[in-house]
């Protein structure tokens, strides 16, 4: 199977005080063989809860759905189940080192503890593997960083020695939760590369969740934009990049500088906010938000359009009824 993870129509909630938050609705994608897959969309979109969930890392409500991972679905596996894929096939590396790895150990035992717990390794194996590791990732002297403890690292080395215990047990899949975003410019790129080369050396794939669609450029082969808990545009870069067909999808565009742009190039924002989800709005989320909005699109969902075998985007815009609206608004078809 060219898939290595398949998750079809998760839609997942939370319960608070103020009501059910329904996370993510609907979403269905799928992760391909070696491929660099990213998750993009704004704060609070449902980028980041959707592969918690999907890891049974978060205390969810999964209402409707099906996840499978190399073959096998693992839907409704429990913790015991998930602890054997966790670190060990699926590795994660969050945003924030200084949060996720432990101040109070030191840095060469949280990566050979991985190792020994996954790979039953004698703790003289997962000492000499651990150097190697950090070797791998790019960290020099490792003898004297096994050591050491993660505030005697810079906030770049800190996410090196992540990406160390997270490939630890060669997994299949790793999922990078936004692991530039605490990173200067110069840093964010050498990570980024790193990644790029470890993907090829260990033959496994990358979910890579970010907000920022620059970092992705030169790194996704396929990007899912997410908006208010849905996937709304799907698509390889070079279609997300070239032919946008969600109108959320262009305004994110249009905020970021394009090295492609034909003289100055004026950078706007998406005007307004998120919608609330603890009461979802009934047809497009994007619908306040949107320059081409018709009335249609506060009533009714848009259903997904495919423009190509690997491209589609859910959008009323494209429906066949609106090709005056098109012209009326001004839709250009590509940016
Ligand atoms: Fe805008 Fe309507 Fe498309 Fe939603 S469905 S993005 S409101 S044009």
């Amino acid at each position: 199977m060219d898939e290595i993870l398949k998750v079809d129509d998760l839609s997942i909630s939370f319960q608070t005080y103020n009501g059910e938050v329904q996370a993510v609705r609907h979403a269905s994608f799928s992760l391909k063989r070696k491929e660099v897959l990213a998750i993009v969309g704004e704060s609070g979109s449902g980028k980041s809860v959707m592969m918690q969930s999907i890891l049974k890392l978060t205390p969810c409500i999964r209402k409707s759905g099906s996840i499978w991972f190399d073959g096998e679905d693992i839907t409704e596996f429990d913790d015991q189940q998930m602890q054997k894929i966790r670190g060990s096939k699926i590795g994660i590396i969050f945003q924030d080192a200084m949060t996720s790895l432990n101040p109070t150990m030191r840095i060469g035992r949280q990566i050979s503890e991985s190792l020994r717990r996954h790979q039953n390794m004698t703790a003289e194996q997962a000492r000499k593997r651990a150097l190697e590791l950090l070797t791998q990732v790019g960290i020099n002297h490792p003898e004297q960083r096994y050591r050491q403890y993660i505030h005697n690292l810079s906030g770049g080395m800190r996410q090196r020695v992540m990406i160390a215990i997270a490939l630890a047990c060669k997994p299949k899949v790793l999922i990078a939760d936004e692991p530039t975003t605490a990173l200067d410019v110069t840093i964010q790129a050498q990570i980024m590369s790193l990644l790029g080369r470890l993907k090829e050396e260990l033959d496994c794939s990358i979910v890579l969740i970010t907000h920022d669609l620059g970092v992705v450029a030169a790194y996704a082969d396929r990007i899912v934009v997410m908006y208010a808990g849905q996937p709304v545009e799907v698509g390889a870069s070079r279609d997300i990049f070239y032919h946008p067909q969600h109108p959320y999808t262009r305004g994110l565009l249009a905020s970021i500088p394009r090295l492609d742009a034909d003289g100055a190039q004026e950078l706007t924002s998406i005007a307004g906010t998120p919608p609330d989800a603890l009461n979802p709005l009934p047809g497009c989320a994007f619908y306040p938000r949107c320059k081409y909005a018709m009335r249609i699109c506060q009533d009714e969902a848009a259903p997904n359009k495919n423009f190509s075998e690997s491209h589609c985007a859910a959008c009323h815009i494209h429906d066949a009824g609106a090709a005056e609206t098109r012209v009326k608004l001004g839709w250009r078809e590509t940016l």
